[in-house]
């Protein structure tokens, strides 16, 4: 890194950001750039955009903007993008409440984070400057002080759309300090902040009995009333309730569906009229995005309630399920693990993985095609194509569960319990088979589960163990063959050679000794019977494999081992069963011979430095093998 020049850079963008002027070198910057005009939601939908959008395999796209942190409810945020790109247009829905609701854990928050970290960055850059009235308690748009009269015509010739008036205190300002000398208005730069209050509020409900409606519109101000002596007097009053100091960004308004009645109808005011009903004044002109979240039970309260009516239609509704997606489960807790106590210890190979299957198979729905079991489900939707089902029947899966992923495990739950058994056991590395223990474990002490779920969850664990020793099995005879893929690729040649002079009814020609030989009828029928073919179908079986490799060289490729996947799981399933014993024998003796020695220490150090094991873990998985194997 080039210090001095970022140093630079640094300083031109503070003193960018510390521009002051007047009304009329505003106005220059205005007519030149119209965009640092543009009204909350186009602004935020620019944010969005300007990350970049990228087209996923299966033609949905992916907003850059978010997916470094949330992960596998794409059609969520597309809905959210949506809403965004309407609302820039100044259609009606701008004037709608977003309202995000879904199951705990599942990324609504995360999504308004970002949202307003995101503008807190974008406004100190140039693409996302915005100016602002100096002194304005709601840093209100400057071009408010143009009179109405004049504003057709300046739409008209420099493209600058005006909307809203000015607020009580600068209005107040405008006509005693510059007596009308708007031009002199004096305007500055601003960069939104949560933490300083500009642009960006939050509003959290406490006791509804007490809590007080000026922390959303400001009330009077007991410092200066005295002195001005009228509560209508601008100065005499403090615009700064969270609706006031949002202005121009955004509002979160956490858990709205709590509260009060009359915090409601202030929304329903600002959302249907774009104004803020404020102590003894007229409507005060806000432009801001509000975003509230909500879990489904809460919501189906409001929606069943005829007093909330009216609010109802200002709202847009956008479901944030849990992810459904075994790989995009992996990085929220690759995500979520980097931020917590587990930074330092090692998790073995699957972990992850194994947890992840778990918690989404909580989170399913069963379907109701024949043969599609939850296990299957999981899979097609992440992404593989299994015996019977494509990636085609996704969609109308997903149409027949409609409340899938409001509910089940949250990532939450899974990082926390990993924490705890961390925590209490003093480790240093965690394997899949922990996980689901300490997930085990956690069922007991999670209050909000019923009886009945339990006992699903618990068969859940069993079946992603199931998965951990199909895959543990595979991963340590692999570990075994010195090149697994090589192995794999002569058996198939050898299989390839016996199965074209059977079909063809000719002789195959011994390597070493030349001699003309029969085909190996019982090779073909060692690796055949791995995946149940019978002696009867195993003519039909190897004609299809020989179509399989004409029909492939006609297109110009060639056939290898993954080119059939019902001859790669035999050939797998061959190497293994040849393999058993040797595997066997080695991770279960108790006194190993020299020989098996150096082959447990082979073994461990291919684990290690080719398949991401840890000297624990790599020697775990052995001993957990061995006693798969001797069942
Ligand atoms: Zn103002
Ligand atoms: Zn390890």
């Amino acid at each position: 890194m080039d210090l001095v020049k970022r140093l630079e850079e640094y300083r031109d963008r503070e003193r960018a950001l510390a521009w002051e002027g007047t009304f009329a070198q505003y106005f220059e910057i205005a007519c030149k750039r119209p965009k640092v005009a543009r009204l909350s939601h186009e602004r935020i939908y620019d944010m969005i955009m300007e990350a970049g959008v990228e087209t996923t395999r299966n033609g949905e796209l992916r907003y850059n903007f978010f997916s470094q942190e949330i992960f596998g409810i794409e059609k969520a945020l597309q809905q959210i993008v949506d809403y965004f790109h309407s609302a820039a247009q100044r259609l009606e829905v701008r004037k709608r409440i977003l309202l995000l609701m879904g199951p705990v854990g599942g990324g609504k928050s995360t999504i308004v984070q970002l949202l307003k970290r995101g503008l807190e960055a974008y406004t100190r850059t140039e693409a996302g400057a915005v100016y602002a009235i100096k002194g304005c308690p709601m840093h209100e748009e400057p071009l408010h002080l143009i009179p109405q009269e004049l504003r057709p015509d300046i739409e008209k010739e420099f493209g600058l759309y005006i909307e809203g008036d000015l607020c009580p205190r600068c209005r107040y300002m405008l006509d005693n300090e510059y007596h009308g000398r708007i031009e002199d208005v004096p305007v500055q730069r601003i960069a939104f902040s949560e933490k300083y209050r500009v642009g960006i509020g939050t509003f959290t409900p406490s006791d509804p009995k007490s809590q007080d409606i000026s922390e959303l519109v400001g009330g009077i101000d007991l410092s200066t009333i005295g002195e001005v002596g009228v509560e209508s007097d601008p100065r005499a009053y403090r615009f700064d309730g969270e609706l006031n100091v949002a202005n121009r960004g955004l509002m979160e308004f956490i858990e709205m569906l709590k509260v009060d009645e009359k915090f409601l109808y202030v929304l329903l005011t600002l959302s249907q009229e774009q104004n803020i009903k404020t102590g003894r004044f007229s409507m005060i002109y806000a432009d801001e995005v509000v975003v509230s979240h909500t879990n489904e039970h809460e919501y189906q309260a409001f929606v069943g309630n005829k007093k909330s009516e009216a609010l109802q239609d200002r709202i847009i509704l956008v479901k944030v399920p849990y992810n459904l997606r075994v790989s995009d489960e992996i990085k929220i807790y690759e995500k979520l693990l980097k931020q917590s106590a587990l930074r330092n210890v090692h998790i073995a190979p699957y972990t992850l993985r194994i947890a992840s299957i778990f918690a989404v198979l909580t989170r399913l729905e069963p379907s109701k095609k024949a043969g599609m079991s939850l296990m299957k489900k999981l899979r097609l939707y992440d992404g593989e194509d299994i015996e019977d089902f494509k990636q085609k029947d996704v969609r109308e899966l997903q149409e027949e569960a409609q409340r899938e992923g409001m509910d089940g495990i949250s990532p939450r739950y899974v990082i926390n319990r990993l924490s705890n058994a961390l925590v209490r056991q003093n480790v240093t590395c965690i394997n899949p088979i922990d996980a689901l223990r300490a997930l085990r474990d956690g069922l007991d002490q999670h209050t909000s589960i019923t009886r009945e779920e339990r006992e699903r969850y618990l068969n859940f664990i069993s079946e992603a163990r199931k998965e951990y020793d199909e895959l543990a099995k595979k991963e340590v005879q692999r570990a075994f063959v010195y090149s697994y893929e090589e192995a794999a690729r002569t058996l198939l040649n050898n299989y390839l050679d016996n199965v074209e002079a059977y079909c063809n009814k000719t002789k195959l020609r011994d390597p070493i000794t030349d001699e003309e030989i029969d085909p190996d009828e019982q090779l073909m029928r060692s690796i055949e019977e791995q995946i149940g073919i019978t002696e009867n179908a195993k003519r039909a079986f190897r004609e299809e494999i020989l179509i399989r490799i004409s029909s492939l060289a006609r297109k110009g490729l060639t056939f290898d081992y993954t080119s059939h996947e019902r001859l790669k799981e035999a050939i797998e399933k061959k190497l293994f069963a040849d393999l058993r014993d040797v595997v066997k024998i080695t991770t279960s003796t108790r006194t190993p011979d020299k020989e098996q020695l150096r082959k447990i220490n082979e073994v461990v150090d291919r684990l290690m430095t080719e398949h991401g094991y840890c000297h624990v873990c790599a020697n775990e998985i052995l001993r957990y093998v061995g006693s798969l194997l001797n069942r």
